[in-house]
């Protein structure tokens, strides 16, 4: 018998720009609301965006706790270490969340800071201490900052102007923060964070009564092991997320060498002019390729939480793209469990492979009646490959009661709030 029941629950979805910033505010028959804050990160932001837009947000999402929450922050999510969703823990921002002190911290079980290198599941429920930035860890963070400055350095002109433009952004959204990385990790600890996997019971639940948080991804690679020998063979990415860390420790020409670095003061011969080009075009190519690659694989790292509350559902993925969802989509009760969500936060900006088809079905109840299910999409056009997608972006908006976070004026004091009652 509950006594005080969840009568609603809002999610304001914040303009970030390129980037995710939900809270979730549960609300009680009495007493206060109950807050999860999902992501608090950016990358490109639109021009018309104010200076200091994340520190105007996390006053904002301050002012909310305080007065609607009893000072209480309950949960937070961190998804996945994009500086999209965890870049805006930096600086007075940052300072700001962490004054708030969350209850709990959600992380991937990827994030462990215990993880052995080639770890197959995080080594144990709870971190040993905050020897996070130590050991394997930290080295995965530098090799990783490495080789996304490197590739920086490489994104000029010469490899084309449109390859440049796309792996300057994905390797600056890939490029790891240590601030907010470490601020993470110190809100994290004192048994208050958790690294989750496909299955887990999130402590969340221990903060929200009534609701039953079920986490749905992203699977450690004990529960995938049958995927993982079964994709090895046509190089699926994410199967392959921790061998790839090897190959970066291992090699110091994680970037190999620009293709005729001396071509801007040794001039070929005239008739030669059109091969130099294409060879640079080509290799800046491949390079936008391994960025897409590293960019991939972290989003497929990504946290998928349900909220279960009343009979009614919220989904919220992360940036999970289709490697991540095929372990739940392959569990019975998970794909009972998606059916006929009331809220689906759309993953990855709308993408095209972070709303598998067969996901759509599940969740989507069709166009008409009173149970329209409900999207929030932060997006940013021209920012990624192909986000928004434009045939899914048709199906959200006609299919679906969305609601689209670009256009609306940031810092969102008035960010939109869908709500669900309950
Ligand atoms: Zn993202």
């Amino acid at each position: 018998m509950v006594t005080n029941p969840v009568v609603a629950v809002e999610v304001r979805a914040y303009n970030v720009g390129f980037g995710d910033c939900l809270l979730v505010l549960f609300e009680y028959a009495s007493g206060p609301k109950r807050a999860v804050l999902i992501d608090f990160g950016s990358t490109g932001r639109s021009s018309k965006s104010p200076e200091k837009a994340m520190e105007k947000i996390a006053t904002e999402i301050q002012k909310i706790v305080q007065e609607q929450c009893g000072g209480v922050l309950h949960g937070l999510v961190a998804t996945h270490r994009h500086k999209d969703h965890i870049g805006g823990f930096i600086g007075t921002a940052g300072q700001i969340i962490e004054a708030l002190q969350p209850k709990v911290v959600t992380q991937p079980w990827t994030e462990h800071p215990d993880a052995a290198k080639d770890a197959k599941a995080a080594p144990s429920e709870e971190p040993k201490s905050i020897r996070a930035m130590r050991g394997n860890y930290l080295r995965s963070l530098e090799q990783m900052r490495g080789f996304c400055v490197a590739a920086l350095g490489q994104a000029n002109n010469r490899v084309g102007v449109v390859n440049a433009s796309k792996i300057r952004f994905l390797a600056d959204t890939n490029l790891p923060n240590k601030e907010a990385v470490d601020r993470l990790q110190r809100m994290a600890k004192a048994g208050k964070g958790e690294f989750v996997r496909a299955g887990a019971k999130s402590k969340l639940e221990g903060q929200l009564p009534g609701v039953k948080v079920h986490v749905l991804g992203p699977p450690d690679l004990t529960q995938t092991d049958s995927i993982l020998k079964q994709k090895s063979s046509d190089k699926d990415e994410f199967w392959q997320f921790l061998e790839f860390w090897s190959l970066l420790q291992a090699g110091s020409n994680a970037v190999p060498a620009p293709v005729f670095a001396k071509a801007k003061t040794v001039r070929p011969p005239r008739t030669a002019q059109w091969f130099v080009n294409r060879a640079n075009r080509q290799y800046g190519n491949q390079l936008l390729s391994i960025v897409r690659i590293l960019d991939k694989a972290l989003n497929n790292t990504s946290v998928i939480l349900l909220f279960e509350v009343g009979g009614k559902k919220l989904l919220f993925s992360g940036d999970a793209q289709l490697e991540n969802w095929m372990y739940a989509l392959s569990q019975p009760e998970y794909r009972e469990l998606v059916q006929g969500v009331d809220l689906y936060k759309v993953g990855h900006h709308g993408s095209g492979n972070a709303t598998p088809k067969s996901l759509w079905k599940l969740i989507h109840q069709g166009p008409d009646g009173e149970g329209k299910l409900k999207t929030v999409l932060s997006t940013m056009k021209g920012k990624h490959h192909e986000v928004p997608q434009p045939l899914l972006m048709d199906a959200l908006q006609a299919e679906t009661e969305l609601t689209n976070t670009e256009g609306v004026r940031s810092p969102a004091l008035s960010a939109p709030v869908v709500r669900i009652q309950i």
